[in-house]
């Protein structure tokens, strides 16, 4: 094992490559597959099937005597080529067959008779057990990335595109359901068969079987099914979340200009799914978890956006294929920013942009605190590593800016461009290049050296001030971002053009329809340091940098406090309002407040709200705490729980009482009342002198555990994270440990292994060794979910026991995203463990500090403002 791994916490990114990472290249080609044809009867019962895998191969050049297909823990019976049994060696996970020498131009066949049992990927069985005996039974299927070899043997990986059908026999009343069309359906007794014909090539990753008893909801889109299978009883559930899905295939067919290419577009919502949605070719697969009640719908628009990401694929991934992994961005980040532009046509331009800086904060987040890669690179251990906030957000947030450099014409000619060329066929990075300049001339490679072929973003400090002698605005850029040792280029300095605005009123109309004008220069910035002067008539009464925002980047700004109350109240981008408001915070001070309070009370960007309600939560002033819990009447209920988690934050008795009401009476919002329970397990642990209230609280956590099941558990698992900070009730531990039997409802049991983790900091010897004993029993379990919740919370504990567990977790589970997610845990539990008691005492004294610290500036201010006048 390479020491290295564990030496590069002194740099300031870890590595993406873990220990055994290598170049990942697609195998040679003995020919071009054609046709892949599946005949399987399933056995449910004993979650096993039998059946053929026939293939359609022309050979690339003479004489090929061998062949070698992926194909995962099958159970071979036997190989034919054109109709002639032929040996074969099968090792477990590539099968070799001999065949007779190829002729160019003479298409083969390669039939393969297989069963498998008890299949540990590729293909899912759900079925009821005695602990979930209303667990529907169905089977689905996840390819990506390299799945589809645990369930049919083939040449798998993306580089090869053929046409496909699947013949299924299931059980009645069963439904099966697969790419294209369904050309034929038999009966015979107790079964049924459905044949489901592809016609336009696609990947292995993307063929896909789903069966079970659902209910089936019938859409159209110009005349094309458009269908929604959900388990029966949801059917509503279909409707409120899937319902937009004809209206988003119209925009995205005019969008990418290219009309939806396949013959039907269905989603099935399925049990235990172990992502999000996939997106296989005219069929989704997605969580049912994504199905929303109507309270839920109030405020989640996370299932909206899941539609759509998925939709988008069928352009960007299905129709033009990426040839390689390493370029996934190209379609991830395309869905990314599809969930963007949907957004910006359906709720405007405003959310659209906050919706675009939630994104760039998802990768920026991932790229201080986990690794820095670039974006396009083919090494690592396991494919799936590469699908991170780099590949997602990341890619968005590179879309945009081509969309931004382009303009929004050319952009989207070069995209039509791009998918008109490759439809049907495979692409790399360099196509969409390509692409672009053939449509517009223009040759964006600039762009994809900084943010695509290598790591990182630049990190901007802009200063800025006003010479009113020689009427001179002059703003001093810096790129503050850290030289990295080896992110594949010799300079860490980004160059690029920057336009920057500045901001008058006019007219003289009354305040509320003041309009502004911006006078926009593009400033190229290449260096370290740079001062710009502007000469300008009269003195502006704010600063835009980067207008629009359009550049993935952090940025610091270091105005004038009336510079920076101006941009909050009068910049048009939200974004801008945004990073105003941060500045403001970080000033702190009775007037930075003021302004504050008054954006939380009258911007009319909710996004711009929430972000407010944060930093206001980040200034120790007593005012700050006033305007706050102003903030929990807003008509918005993102609003208000980005309040009520800044109150949260405050955990003072004060704003104890100002949350108590809502987590004992409810919200109309699932998601505020769970943050509003949440927040009073924290704030009464935090404030360990008042006994008496928090066995009040344990009361109501009790209680809502017992009451208030919902829609996810979302309230109830508030309930739980609540538990999990009362670290010195004997009682909420037990609590916990009961939510975690098998039995439990799954997303509440999830929550409750998870706050095993948060919990487990600060508890005696002998409840740590509880805790330990039962993430080793959940250690266990084989299904994903679990994993994850298990693994997350064996990073959170303090102790090096936590390690071993997290070591056997890794070098057994099936899935290399918890191996990844695993092994990252031990690095954290290995530093934290580490952690000097006495370094922690010193903090918590510094806490105290601070917190007397905020009561006297508050008082000061108070006076302060008394004495002149304010
Ligand atoms: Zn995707």
């Amino acid at each position: 094992m390479s020491q290295s791994y564990l030496d590069s916490e002194n740099n300031r990114h870890r590595s993406f490559e873990l220990p055994g990472a290598r170049p990942h290249y697609n195998p040679d080609r003995p020919g071009q597959v054609e046709h892949i044809s599946l005949n399987i009867s399933l056995d449910i019962p004993n979650q096993s099937y039998h059946g053929t895998c026939a293939i359609r191969l022309k050979p690339i050049r003479d004489g090929i005597d061998r062949l070698t297909l992926d194909a995962v823990n099958l159970s071979i019976q036997s190989v034919q080529v054109d109709d002639t049994p032929q040996g074969f060696d099968y090792d477990g996970e590539q099968l070799h067959i001999q065949a007779p020498p190829t002729q160019v131009g003479k298409s083969i066949i390669i039939a393969i008779a297989y069963s498998v049992e008890k299949p540990q990927r590729g293909i899912y069985f759900i079925a009821p057990d005695k602990h979930y005996p209303n667990k529907p039974t169905q089977v689905w299927t996840q390819g990506e990335d390299e799945d589809s070899r645990f369930w049919f043997p083939c040449f798998d990986y993306p580089g090869q595109l053929a046409t496909s059908e699947i013949r299924v026999r299931v059980p009645k009343p069963l439904l099966a359901i697969s790419n294209g069309q369904l050309i034929h359906t038999e009966e015979d007794g107790e079964f049924k068969t459905y044949h489901w014909s592809q016609e336009q090539v696609h990947p292995t990753y993307l063929m896909t079987l789903a069966v079970g008893d659902f209910a089936e909801i019938q859409d159209e889109w110009k005349g094309k099914p458009v269908t929604y299978y959900v388990q029966k009883g949801r059917e509503e559930d279909a409707h409120r979340s899937m319902g937009k899905t004809p209206r988003m295939i119209e925009f995205f067919s005019d969008k990418y200009g290219y009309p939806y290419p396949f013959p039907k577009y269905a989603q099935v919502c399925v049990d235990d799914f172990i992502f999000g949605g996939m997106e296989n070719t005219s069929t989704t697969l997605l969580t049912d978890r994504c199905l929303l009640d109507e309270r839920a719908s109030l405020d989640n628009r996370g299932t909206e956006s899941l539609v759509a990401h998925e939709l988008a694929h069928q352009w960007f991934g299905d129709l033009v294929v990426i040839k390689h992994w390493s370029h996934a961005w190209i379609k991830e980040g395309m869905a990314s920013y599809s969930e963007v532009m949907w957004t910006e046509y359906e709720y405007g331009s405003e959310d659209a942009a906050y919706y675009r800086l939630l994104e760039a904060r998802n990768y920026l987040t991932e790229d201080s605190s986990r690794y820095r890669r670039p974006i396009v690179t083919h090494v690592y251990r396991e494919a799936i590593e590469l699908y991170d906030r780099h590949l997602y957000e990341k890619g968005s947030c590179v879309y945009h800016m081509l969309r931004a450099e382009l303009g929004d014409d050319l952009f989207w000619q070069a995209i039509h461009t791009f998918v008109q060329d490759n439809a049907h066929k495979t692409v790399e990075t360099v196509d969409l290049l390509r692409a672009i300049e053939k449509a517009t001339g223009r040759n964006l490679l600039f762009v994809f050296d900084q943010y695509v072929y290598r790591g990182g973003h630049p990190d901007f400090k802009v200063a800025y001030s006003w010479d009113g002698e020689s009427k001179l605005a002059k703003v001093t850029v810096t790129q503050t971002q850290v030289k990295e040792g080896n992110n594949g280029s010799s300079s860490d300095l980004f160059d690029l053009k920057i336009p920057i605005a500045f901001g008058y009123s006019q007219g003289e109309a009354s305040k509320s329809d003041i309009k502004f004008d911006l006078k926009t220069s593009r400033v190229r910035i290449s260096e370290r340091e740079q001062s710009f002067y502007f000469p300008l008539e009269e003195k502006p009464l704010f600063v835009s940098f980067d207008t629009g925002n359009h550049h993935l980047k952090t940025v610091s700004l270091e105005y004038p406090l009336p510079e920076l109350k101006a941009q909050l109240e009068s910049d048009p981008d939200p974004i801008s309002r945004i990073y105003a408001a941060e500045a403001l915070a970080k000033k702190g001070g009775l007037e930075a407040v003021k302004a504050l309070c008054a954006a939380l009370k009258s911007d009319r960007c909710w996004g711009v709200r929430v972000e407010v309600a944060k930093q206001l939560a980040e200034v120790k002033l007593d005012q700050a705490f006033d305007g706050l819990v102003a903030g929990l009447q807003d008509g918005d209920a993102l609003v208000r729980r980005s309040v009520v988690e800044s109150l949260a934050n405050i955990k003072t008795l004060k704003s104890y009482k100002a949350l108590k009401p809502l987590a004992e009476k409810g919200d109309a919002s699932y998601y505020v009342e769970a943050a509003a329970i949440r927040a009073l397990g924290g704030i009464v642990a935090a404030n360990l002198d008042e006994k008496p209230k928090a066995e009040k609280v344990l009361k109501l956590l009790k209680s809502v555990l017992e009451e208030r099941s919902g829609w996810n558990e979302v309230v109830r698992s508030g309930a739980i994270a609540g538990l999990s900070r009362l670290k010195n009730s004997p009682s909420a531990l037990t609590l916990i440990l009961e939510y975690t039997k098998l039995g439990v409802p799954q997303a509440l049991r999830l929550s409750a292994i998870r706050a095993l983790g948060t919990v487990s900091t600060g508890q005696t010897p002998v409840n740590l060794e509880l805790i330990l004993a039962r993430l080793e029993e959940l250690a266990r379990e084989t299904f994903f979910l679990t994993q994850v919740s298990t693994v997350a919370a064996l990073g959170q504990m303090e102790t090096i026991k936590a390690m071993g567990i997290l070591r056997s977790l890794a070098d057994q589970t099936p899935d290399g995203r918890v191996r990844r997610m695993a092994e990252e845990a031990i690095q954290r539990v290995q530093k934290s463990a580490g952690t000097d008691p006495a370094v922690k005492q010193m903090r918590e004294e510094l806490d105290q500090l601070k917190q007397s610290n905020q009561e006297l500036k508050s008082r000061l201010e108070d006076l302060e403002a008394k004495s002149s006048g304010k």
